[in-house]
């Protein structure tokens, strides 16, 4: 069994190139980005106020969050369409900053990881998640390359997305995720850098299989 951690800003293309990654290796993607969204999903249907959490750990207790071919499901209702609204993305990068919520899916992400090979992407894979993981991967893209991604996805549901106010809403969630004391997003150092800005899918994959090979991995 091997691990493949993969962080980096929203729209860099984690979670096209993971799912990509984990189809060639035949082992299992999982995109926790759709797990702090998918309570943030719930938080908000069910009105609670994401900065009060006094009734946190009741609402973590009555919750189930699981991770299954590629699909979140939250008390057992597949969510995977409802999660990807750019309202849900704020909200979940508020709710991302507690710390009871990060040990809670935390704690699920890694008995995920125990069971079976998995390509795992999100904030803080390679620094506290998967701190053993036999590849770590930072993956960057400048900010336009970013917005353009999002954007061309946001668009095929959304008629009304506007570019600047994407960007604007991207910038701000990288600098929460930054800046946030609880695990913020950062290069662990062991792990390799790569702006993929100018690279296509084939050649992002091939440039982690090779580094898999270099490291016996594969
Ligand atoms: O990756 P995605 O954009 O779907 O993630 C939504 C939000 O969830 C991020 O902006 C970030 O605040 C949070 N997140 C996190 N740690 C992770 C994955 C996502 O804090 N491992």
């Amino acid at each position: 069994m091997y691990s493949i951690a993969i962080d980096g800003p929203a729209g860099s293309g984690k979670s096209t190139l993971a799912r990509a990654l984990a189809d060639k290796l035949n082992i299992s993607y999982i995109d926790t980005g759709a797990m702090y969204r998918a309570l943030a999903y719930k938080a908000f249907k069910n009105n609670l106020d994401l900065c009060d959490f006094s009734n946190l750990e009741n609402f973590l207790k009555g919750t189930h969050i699981d991770y299954k071919d590629g699909k979140i499901y939250l008390d057992k209702e597949d969510v995977s369409d409802k999660i990807r609204s750019q309202g849900i993305s704020k909200k979940a990068s508020v709710l991302s900053k507690n710390q009871k919520v990060r040990d809670y899916l935390v704690n699920i992400q890694r008995e995920i990881s125990k069971r079976r090979s998995v390509v795992m992407e999100g904030r803080d894979i390679g620094t506290v998640v998967l701190p053993n993981a036999d590849l770590k991967i930072f993956l960057t893209a400048s900010i336009d390359i970013r917005t353009r991604r999002r954007y061309d996805q946001l668009k095929e549901k959304d008629k009304s997305v506007d570019f600047e106010k994407l960007k604007r809403d991207i910038m701000s969630r990288d600098e929460n995720d930054i800046k946030r004391k609880n695990s913020p997003l950062k290069k662990a150092e062991d792990a390799f850098e790569f702006d993929n800005s100018n690279m296509n899918l084939e050649e992002s994959i091939n440039y982690i299989l090779d580094l898999l090979r270099g490291k016996n991995v594969i």
